[in-house]
């Protein structure tokens, strides 16, 4: 059994390493001049690689993946999940840390993901060919064509449309689509996203816990709790990356950053009376109202924003002038403008239809000995591990059922 393996990435090298262990002969075809490029920028050099919540579930739904057939990934996570991942390096030698349920290696460093890997495809026997963009794969009765070269089976591994200088520019989705198979709209996901700047980047660099929740036609999308960085265009941090995936373009959306999520209205509202009536605090002025509270300038912003100016004595604002403050820093709304695009984003939500894929196999249904894993696929998980065991499991389960 000979399988080309279209892709050198994380699902990639793992349906070649499963292929090759059942007992096939493994190619792997990778346009890049070294395999598994994206893997050592992952998780900021330190490789998030799965997460303990990846089959967590509601109303019998994954909770951490999208996809048009939402139950697609089901089997392959459940059949190869995230303890059998790490098992799986554990067997090697790879320690591993959790935080907050997402594990990275204990070495803190991507490349020891990426280094067991290469070693273990040389060690078995998988064959390499670096430089090599494959824009043609043909079919005929005695299997399939690729580079010149006869394969019995193909496994397409490619990635999706985002970070472009790291392989996947998206033109890898032609090589299913020459065989019938349709993608949805794609879109950028994990990455920061633009808004209305007028504030932001007079915030620029400044770091702030928040509730974030993206709104349209002022309905909640989704929210999502942790670190907000402002920057020049907009925001970003991991809440927003988790956000992003549901910016449309042309479409009109909101963020609004609840900057004091563990208080309510009427706490903020008693704490601010009581910075108004400090008796050691004379002549306090708007400008310095919220600093006992919140970050200076982030204080300064909202008293700006709420159109009080700064040098307002404080105890001369208005019960009202109080109340927009509170509403504010429970609701600091930004206009979105859209997403900093596939340049920028980890991931890319929509991909390749899934209907035309049998998920155990990851077989083509619409071409018999041609398989797919990964992100190329219309499968996306949430930030926190879960695109990266994605890839490892489906591209398991494209490696075990190619040698069959
Ligand atoms: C900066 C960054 C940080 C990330 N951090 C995390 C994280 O911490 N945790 C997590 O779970 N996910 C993370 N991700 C997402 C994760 O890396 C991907 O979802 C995952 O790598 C997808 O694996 P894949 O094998 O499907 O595709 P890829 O890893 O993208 O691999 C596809 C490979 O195919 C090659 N290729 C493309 N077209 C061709 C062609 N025509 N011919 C030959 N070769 C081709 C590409 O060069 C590439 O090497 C991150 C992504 C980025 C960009």
């Amino acid at each position: 059994m000979k399988i080309a393996i279209i892709g050198g990435g994380a699902s990639g090298m793992t349906a070649a390493l499963t292929a090759r262990e059942s007992g096939a002969s493994v190619t792997i075809f990778e346009r890049m001049d070294r395999v598994g490029k994206k893997l050592l920028s992952t998780g900021n050099g330190r490789c998030n690689i799965t997460n303990k919540n990846v089959l967590e579930e509601k109303d019998g739904n994954l909770i951490h993946y999208y996809s048009d057939q939402p139950d697609f990934p089901r089997y392959a996570l459940y059949n190869f999940n995230h303890l059998a991942l790490l098992n799986e390096f554990s067997k090697l030698g790879v320690l591993f840390r959790c935080e907050n349920g997402k594990y990275y290696p204990y070495s803190e460093t991507a490349s020891t993901i990426l280094d067991v890997m290469r070693l273990r495809c040389e060690r078995v026997g998988v064959k390499t060919i670096c430089g090599a963009k494959i824009e043609q794969i043909s079919k005929n009765s005695m299997g399939f064509d690729v580079c010149g070269e006869k394969f019995d089976r193909v496994i397409v591994a490619v990635g999706g449309s985002s970070s472009p200088h790291l392989g996947t520019d998206g033109s890898g989705y032609e090589l299913l689509e020459m065989f019938g198979h349709h993608r949805n709209k794609i879109r950028p996901a994990i990455t920061q996203i633009r808004t209305d700047n007028t504030l932001t980047r007079q915030l620029k660099g400044i770091k702030v816990y928040a509730n974030v929740t993206l709104k349209q036609n002022s309905k909640a999308i989704r929210t999502d709790y942790g670190q907000v960085m402002f920057a020049d265009y907009g925001i970003s941090g991991p809440p927003v990356f988790q956000l992003s995936s549901g910016v449309r373009d042309g479409e009109k959306f909101k963020i609004s950053l609840d900057l004091m999520p563990e208080f309510t209205h009427a706490e903020i509202h008693e704490n601010i009376r009581k910075i108004i009536d400090n008796p050691f605090c004379n002549d306090l002025k708007a400008d310095n109202l919220l600093s006992p509270m919140i970050n200076k300038k982030v204080g300064q912003i909202i008293v700006k924003y709420c159109q009080i100016p700064l040098s307002t004595s404080a105890d001369n604002l208005s019960a009202r002038e109080i109340d927009r403050l509170v509403t504010t820093l429970k609701s600091f709304d930004l206009e979105v403008l859209g997403t900093k695009g596939f340049q920028n984003a980890q991931v890319t939500a929509g991909g390749i239809l899934t209907k035309d894929f049998d998920n155990h196999t990851m077989e083509s249904r619409l071409c018999k000995g041609l398989f797919a894993c990964g992100e190329v696929l219309d499968v996306t998980g949430d930030c926190g591990g879960y695109n990266l065991q994605w890839a490892f499991s489906s591209g398991v389960m494209a490696g075990k059922a190619a040698v069959l």
